[in-house]
């Protein structure tokens, strides 16, 4: 036997049961805070833009068009280049982005991996016109 490496090991362990999973037959369930496909909710974004400044791939974009009386922004998340490093929901203030415990990201088509999502921002009300002070001339004419 010695002269056949690991053929004890080998037998042995054809009476174990496998230590891996028989995925996708039968899923996994991701432990909790595991950091899977992103689920961006556009309606509590604000578009400040802090989530594409920590994102070291840049993975995040955004795009501004001007419309009647704001601005429509689409906030789009490639997670093909993504390393689901969650910074940019450790900084939104908003809670707008979140992370789900899907794992499963075997696309066919790269444009499959990328989510994005759409809300207009409505530009601030323009302040009032106030009636400019008065000023008195004290020089002595
Ligand atoms: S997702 Fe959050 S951090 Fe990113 S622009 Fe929106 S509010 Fe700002
Ligand atoms: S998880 Fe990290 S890499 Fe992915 S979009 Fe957010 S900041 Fe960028």
């Amino acid at each position: 036997m010695g002269g056949i490496p690991y053929l004890k090991d080998g037998l042995l362990n054809l009476f174990k049961k496998p230590i891996t999973s028989r995925f996708p037959e039968v899923p996994v369930e991701a432990p909790e805070d595991y950091r899977g496909k992103i689920v961006f909710h556009p309606e509590l974004c604000i578009g400040c833009g802090l989530c594409m400044r920590v994102c070291s791939p840049a993975s995040i974009t955004k795009d501004v068009k001007a419309v009647e009386g704001g601005q429509e922004i689409t906030m789009t998340f490639d997670m093909a280049s993504c390393t689901f490093c969650s910074m940019c929901r450790d900084f939104c203030n908003k809670k707008a982005i979140e992370f789900t415990k899907e794992y499963n990201m075997v696309v066919e088509n790269k444009e499959d991996l990328v989510i994005s999502g759409t809300f207009i921002k409505k530009l601030p009300p323009k302040p009032l016109a106030t009636a400019k002070p008065v000023v008195e001339n004290t020089k002595e004419k």
